[in-house]
């Protein structure tokens, strides 16, 4: 039999990471099991769904690579395929118009609180004679579910789970309007994709005996289910907005490579021995919902900033290079005019945690900087700077080759050994000239990829800098 997962969101905002580690687990299981993975739009709530969440949930699984294999299919477009079963299951008998009046129910509802009792439909209806009706009184139409015994499922994370029928009321499968109701309809796709593994979020767990009894009612095939606990956040609490980034796309824009995010999701609630760093293939190939854990999870930030860094470091740079350009798009920088991407990854990789952080300081490889860091200025900037920069320029105008990054050092170190100082006191300087900051990579490095025009014409205008600066108000 193939193994066939599904992605069921309902598209009423963005996606939540606890909604992509759920994805990533059924998305892992069908690729370990060599199975199909479908996406399904659950969009009956018209009022809450939206297109614009809709396009969301498609970025964030196309960003984390999460591809599917079928799908996207969209519940609204799938509502005469419901509405058939549901006249199909009232010509059997296992289905019932219901014409409880609000009033009635409401009546109902007092008095059983009244008992002391769980609020449910009374089954009034149940085994009425809908003739006595008129054709155009309103209805709503009933599943019947069992009345007496116990329905129960081996759910693959947190074992036999078993529920009273008694405790069931029967559940509206179509509304007085004629609409669907949703857990009819999770029912009917599950049974017509053909899906084997239910993979999702552990507030399902109350959903699911009703819809064994519609499999059952139906004849259908009851898919294996396995109910992922929840995401906290630091205090304990269900992961909200309150704790900070919640959405996949917020963690695209906050500079985090999408392997590195897939990579923390799945080790939040799965393991694999004490392994933390795993590729794509690890991943698939390790992956079984016995190792889900069923105790939910906290998620922390700075252990996601380690396997982020941890990526950005040991991807090809040609990868890296492919979020990167996005950042740099985003923050208006032109790479046109300028070091490869790759050449920006390598030289700032490793003081980097974030591929926001890393085009955040590197902008000046491509533009000229408008200031000099305040703070490295006033540190930096002494009476012998001019000289130390004049000398500095004077042997790099000898450099021959300009990718010769130890002759670029030597220009500059031979400096402080000619001047008897320490080297900060020419490098500081020459990092400030080159760059406009008090922290860059080696200079060496720094200078080749700034390039040799630019570098020279930028320790140029600082020599002028300094020099008009040192007669204004002398620096010691
Ligand atoms: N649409 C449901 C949700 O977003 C998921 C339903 C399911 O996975 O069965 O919570
Ligand atoms: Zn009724």
């Amino acid at each position: 039999m193939e193994i066939k997962t599904r992605f069921a969101p309902s598209p009423t905002g963005y996606l939540h990471v606890g909604g992509a580690r759920t994805a990533l687990y059924s998305w892992l299981y069908a690729r370990h099991n060599n199975g199909k993975f479908v996406l399904r739009i659950e969009d009956t709530d018209r009022e809450r769904s939206t297109q614009p969440a809709i396009d969301a949930i498609i970025e964030s699984m196309k960003w984390t690579g999460l591809n599917w294999d079928e799908g996207p299919y969209y519940q609204t477009k799938r509502f005469d395929r419901y509405n058939q079963v549901i006249d199909e299951l009232l010509e059997k008998g296992l289905a019932y118009k219901c014409y409880c009046t609000k009033e009635r129910m409401d009546e109902v509802r007092e008095e059983q609180q009244r008992q002391g009792l769980k609020p449910r439909y009374d089954g009034h209806c149940r085994d009425e004679d809908p003739s006595k009706h008129s054709p155009d009184e309103p209805y709503c139409i009933r599943f019947k579910n069992p009345t007496s015994g116990k329905v129960g499922f081996e759910d693959q994370i947190r074992g036999y789970i078993e529920f009273d029928n008694a405790e069931l009321d029967d559940l509206v499968i179509r509304r007085t309007d004629g609409t669907p109701t949703y857990n009819f309809c999770v029912v009917i796709d599950d049974w017509d994709m053909g899906i084997t593994h239910v993979i999702r979020g552990e507030d399902h767990i109350n959903n699911t005996p009703r819809q064994i009894n519609i499999y059952k009612a139906l004849g259908a095939p009851v898919p294996v289910f396995a109910h992922v606990s929840m995401i906290l956040g630091d205090d304990g609490t269900k992961l909200s907005k309150r704790h900070g980034a919640v959405s996949v796309m917020q963690y695209r824009d906050d500079g985090y490579l999408p392997e590195a995010l897939i990579n923390y999701l799945v080790r939040l609630g799965w393991g694999h021995g004490n392994q933390e760093i795993f590729t794509m293939e690890e991943m698939i190939e390790y992956f079984s919902l016995e190792g889900i854990s069923k105790s939910a999870s906290a998620f922390n930030t700075e252990k996601l900033l380690w396997v982020n860094s941890q990526y950005m470091k040991t991807l090809p740079p040609e990868r890296v290079a492919e979020e990167l350009q996005w950042h740099m798009d985003n923050q208006k920088i032109d790479v046109s005019n300028g070091p490869a991407l790759t050449d920006l990854v390598i030289a700032q990789r490793e003081r980097c945690k974030t591929l926001k952080e890393m085009a955040e300081v590197s902008r000046y490889f491509y533009e000229e900087y408008s200031e000099y860091e305040p703070k490295a200025a006033k540190k930096w900037f002494k009476a012998n700077s001019a000289e130390a920069l004049e000398r500095s320029l004077a042997n790099l105008k000898n450099v021959t080759d300009w990718n010769d990054i130890e002759s670029l050092e030597t220009a500059f170190k031979s400096v402080a050994e000619d001047m008897q100082v320490g080297l900060g006191k020419v490098g500081m300087p020459l990092r400030l000239a080159v760059t406009g900051c008090g922290v860059s990579p080696e200079m060496g490095i720094t200078m080749k990829l700034v390039g040799r025009e630019r570098s020279i014409a930028r320790i140029e205008k600082t020599i002028a800098y300094l020099k008009a600066n040192a007669s204004a108000e002398p620096t010691a």
